[in-house]
C-alpha cells in the first residue's frame, strides 16, 4: 500500500507547534503532528494543590531520577516533585558546549512544549524593536514592521487571553487585554518609590485568565503556574490548541518520535521527515506536501543542520550560511533583593499570586535617543514577591534553628527580588553547529553551543544594578544583595536567531513569511526566526508569527504553490 502523504507535518506540539496544528487543522488541511516525548496529561502529571511535606522527597524529586540519563542535569523550577511525571522533560538527547561556553539547555519533551510550565509574560514587540539595526547601526532590521504584524497580535492575545492594561509607552505598544492582575500591597509600595525617580513600574502582559475566557475558567490564584495549571486558567497548548486541532478530527499526533531530519525528493524540496521511534529505536519516515519545523529555536537548526543531502550539503536551506548563527538569548539575574521595612510586622497574606507576572518594568532607557546610555538598545526587569506558598527569602537570610525560623516568619510578607531581562546582540561568535565527534543515545549527531555574553548586555547587567539601588532607596527598602554574575546563557528559555528571517536570500535563511528561501514547502515557526531578541519575551510573538505564516501557507495551498507530482 502507498504511504499516505499528509497535507502538513508538524515537528514540535509547543506554542508555535500547538498553534500551527490548530489553525490549519481548523482549515480543513491533514496534518501530521510529531513530538518528541509523550504526551502531557494534567491529571496524571500534575501534584498540585499539595503541601512538600505530602510529597515524598519534599519537592525536590526523586534524587535516582536521572539515574543512567545520557543528560544529567536537573532543570530548575519545573522540573520539580510536582510536575516529574513519567520522563516530560529531556535527559536522553545530551548536547555539548564548544570551549569556554555554558549554555544551560532545558527542554520539556511532553506535548505542548515549556509552555505548560511557562511564566506567561505577554508583552507585544514594537518598531523600536523591528528597527533597532536602524536605530543604532547593530545587526539586521526585522523584515516586518508594527503596523503588519499589530492585527496577528492582537489576534494572538484574543485567543491566548492576556491580562494588562494600556499605558501608552514608545517601548511596549498596547494590546488587547482582559483585565490586570489585581496588585499587592508590595506593587504600590514599588510604584510609589519607581515614580519617585522616574522609572515604569506597571502591570505585566500575563497570559493569565483574570476572567473566564473563550470556554476556559478564571485563574483562581492557588500559585502554582510553574508546575503547570490543572483547570487551564492560562494558556498553554494542553488545554487550548492541542484539543482544538484535535476536535477537528483532521488531526494525527505521534508521540515519542523525535524527528532526526527533513526528507527531500529529486527536487531537494522536502517530502517529510525521518524519526527515532523512542521505544523501538526504529527510524520511521512520514510524508507530507509541507514541512513545518517548530521544535523550539534550537532544536528546529539542530534538525536542518543535520537535514544533509546531495542538494543540501551544509543542512537544508542552508544557501545563505546562516542557519545556526546568531544565536541570541536574554541575559538574566538578578540586580538587587532584599525587603521592605514597612511590611514587617503585617500578617502574611495568602495572596497566592506571587508565581505570576503581576507588574514589570518596561524598558526605560535609549527610549528618546538610541545611544543616551553607554550601551544600545535596552532591558525590562520583573520584580517579584508577595506571600508565595514556599518563602523564597530562605536563602537571602542567614542563620539557624530556632532563630532562622523566626526570621523566616518576621521577613514573610517583605521581600522582593529583581530579575533583569537584557537581550544580547548578534555576533559572529555566538552560534550552533553539529558536533563532529558526538551522537546521542540515538545515534544523532548532538548540536553543540558558542556562547559568550557581549559587552552591551553586561553594560546592561550593571546599569540595572545600580538602578536597583536608587530604586530600594527611593521605596524605602533594604538591600540583602545582589547576584555576583548573571546566570548562565540558556536560562531564559528566550533564545532567538539561528534561522532568521529576512528579505534578502543571502543573509536569512527564511523569508519574512517564515518560509524557507531555498526550499517553499519547509516553514518554520518558533523564535529561531527572530533576527535579534529584544527586552520582552518571545511566546506571545511566536503564535501571532506562527498565525500569520499559516494564514500565508494556506494561499499557497490554494493557489498551488505546495503541489508536485
Ligand atoms: C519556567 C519558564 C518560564 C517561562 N516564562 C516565559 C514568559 O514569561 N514569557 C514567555 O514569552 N516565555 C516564557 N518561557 C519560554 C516559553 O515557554 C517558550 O518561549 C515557548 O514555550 C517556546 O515554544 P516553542 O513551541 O518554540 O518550543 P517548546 O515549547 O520547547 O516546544 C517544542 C516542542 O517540540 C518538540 N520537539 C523538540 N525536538 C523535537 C524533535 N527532534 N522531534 C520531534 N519533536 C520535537 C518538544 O517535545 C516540544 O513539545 C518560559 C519557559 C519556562 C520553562
Ligand atoms: S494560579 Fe491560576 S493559572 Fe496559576 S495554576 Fe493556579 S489556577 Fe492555574
Amino acid at each position: 500500500m502507498p504511504a499516505r502523504t499528509f497535507d502538513v507535518i508538524v515537528v514540535g506540539t509547543g506554542a508555535g507547534g500547538g498553534t500551527v496544528m490548530k489553525v490549519l487543522c481548523e482549515a480543513g488541511l491533514s496534518v501530521c503532528a510529531i513530538n518528541s516525548g509523550p504526551r502531557l496529561e494534567p491529571a496524571k502529571h500534575y501534584q498540585l494543590h499539595r503541601q512538600v511535606y505530602d510529597l515524598k522527597y519534599r519537592g525536590f524529586g526523586d534524587p535516582m531520577r536521572l539515574k543512567g540519563k545520557a543528560h544529567q542535569e536537573p532543570y530548575s523550577v519545573e522540573e520539580s516533585e510536582y510536575s516529574e511525571g513519567k520522563d516530560l522533560f529531556e535527559h536522553d538527547v545530551a548536547y555539548s558546549n564548544g570551549p569556554g561556553t555554558d549554555w544551560y539547555w532545558k527542554r520539556c519533551k511532553a506535548t505542548g512544549g515549556k509552555a505548560n510550565f511557562w511564566g506567561r509574560s505577554s508583552a507585544r514587540y514594537g518598531d523600536i524593536d523591528f528597527k533597532a539595526a536602524d536605530l543604532d547601526g547593530f545587526g539586521e532590521n526585522w523584515p516586518v514592521d508594527y503596523a503588519e504584524i499589530s492585527p496577528w497580535f492582537s489576534k494572538a492575545e484574543r485567543y491566548m487571553g492576556v491580562a494588562s492594561t494600556v499605558q501608552n509607552r514608545p517601548s511596549n505598544p498596547d494590546g488587547e487585554y482582559l483585565p490586570p492582575i489585581p496588585w499587592r500591597c508590595i506593587d504600590y509600595i514599588i510604584q510609589k518609590g519607581a515614580e519617585k525617580i522616574g522609572l515604569p513600574y506597571l502591570p505585566d502582559r500575563c497570559a493569565q485568565l483574570t476572567v473566564a475566557h473563550n470556554g476556559h475558567p478564571a485563574c483562581h490564584y492557588c500559585g502554582n503556574c510553574s508546575r503547570g495549571c490543572d483547570v487551564g486558567a492560562f494558556f498553554s497548548p494542553t488545554w487550548f490548541t492541542i484539543p482544538d486541532a484535535e476536535a477537528t478530527k483532521n488531526l494525527t499526533l505521534l508521540t515519542n518520535a523525535l524527528v532526526r531530519r527533513v526528507l527531500v525528493d529529486d527536487a531537494g524540496m522536502a517530502k517529510g521527515v525521518a524519526y527515532v521511534d523512542r521505544a523501538t529505536r526504529q527510524e520511521v519516515e512520514v510524508y507530507s506536501k509541507v514541512v513545518v519545523l517548530a521544535a523550539s529555536c534550537v532544536e528546529t537548526a539542530h534538525i536542518m543542520l543535520n537535514s544533509k543531502s546531495r542538494h543540501w550539503p551544509t543542512g537544508i536551506a542552508n544557501s545563505s550560511g546562516q542557519l545556526g548563527r546568531n544565536l541570541c538569548d536574554h541575559l538574566y539575574g538578578s540586580p538587587g533583593y532584599g525587603y521592605l521595612p514597612q511590611l514587617l510586622g503585617q500578617p502574611a497574606t495568602p495572596d497566592s499570586i506571587a508565581d505570576s507576572t503581576v507588574a514589570w518594568m518596561p524598558r526605560w532607557q535609549n527610549l528618546k535617543n538610541p545611544r543616551e546610555e553607554k550601551f544600545v538598545r535596552g532591558y525590562s526587569v520583573y520584580i517579584g514577591g508577595g506571600c508565595g506558598e514556599f518563602p523564597g527569602h530562605y536563602n537571602q537570610i542567614e542563620g539557624f534553628g530556632a532563630e532562622y525560623k523566626r526570621n523566616i516568619k518576621r521577613y514573610y510578607p517583605t521581600p522582593i527580588g529583581a530579575l533583569i531581562q537584557a537581550p544580547s546582540l548578534p555576533s559572529p561568535t555566538n552560534y550552533v553547529d553539529i558536533d563532529p565527534e558526538k551522537k546521542d543515545i540515538f545515534g544523532i549527531p548532538q548540536i553543540r553551543f558558542h556562547f559568550q555574553w557581549g559587552q552591551n548586555e553586561l553594560l546592561m547587567w550593571e546599569h540595572s544594578k545600580q538602578m536597583m539601588m536608587d530604586l530600594f532607596k527611593a521605596m524605602g527598602g533594604e538591600m540583602w544583595g545582589a547576584d555576583d554574575e548573571p546566570n548562565r546563557p540558556g536560562t531564559s528559555l528566550h533564545e532567538t536567531g539561528v534561522c532568521r528571517f529576512g528579505s534578502d536570500p543571502k543573509t536569512s535563511v527564511t523569508n519574512k513569511w517564515a518560509q524557507t528561501h531555498d526550499v517553499p514547502n519547509l516553514y518554520i515557526c518558533d523564535a529561531s526566526i527572530f533576527p535579534s531578541p529584544t527586552d520582552k519575551t518571545t511566546t506571545m510573538p511566536i503564535i501571532a508569527f506562527a498565525m500569520r505564516t499559516c494564514d500565508y501557507m494556506l494561499g499557497n495551498f490554494s493557489k498551488g504553490v505546495h503541489d508536485r507530482a
